[in-house]
């Protein structure tokens, strides 16, 4: 019933999840939309941000924060570290990274599961059929 009432209001989704739990946006995990209307809606981490970007009809672009460097990128063409043992927001925790080098570097120390972002989205968004 929850879930229902969710998927009805994407805007009201959003803003929910950007609040997340009162948790402060840091830089390093921003992800960010911004629909067609040239509105930006900053996500506090790519968990977060993927859960919107499925549910956000109107994007036009979707950026990630690398993890190491703290430089922006194209969402879709990042590499996504999900659930390593280390929780640095939303948990699922999910890193984003620009080299996949630098994320199997992290994978090493932290374990988890690299995957690209369309894997990502499904992670978070598992099908219910
Ligand atoms: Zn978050």
């Amino acid at each position: 019933m929850g879930k229902s009432l969710l998927l009805q209001n994407s805007a009201w989704t959003i803003r929910r999840f950007a609040r997340c739990v009162g948790k402060k946006i840091k830089e390093r995990h921003t992800f960010t939309i911004i629909d067609t209307e040239g509105k930006k809606i900053h996500l506090c981490c790519p968990h977060c941000g993927l859960i919107a970007y499925s549910r956000q009809v109107n994007r036009w672009q979707t950026l990630a924060t690398d993890f190491i460097h703290g430089h922006v990128m194209t969402a879709a063409q990042a590499h996504y570290l999900i659930d390593p043992e280390l929780t640095i927001c939303c948990s699922p925790s999910v890193l984003a990274f620009s080299s996949h080098e630098e994320a199997l570097k992290f994978q090493k120390g932290f374990g988890g599961r690299i995957v690209n972002f369309h894997l990502a989205i499904e992670f978070l968004n598992p099908k219910h059929s």
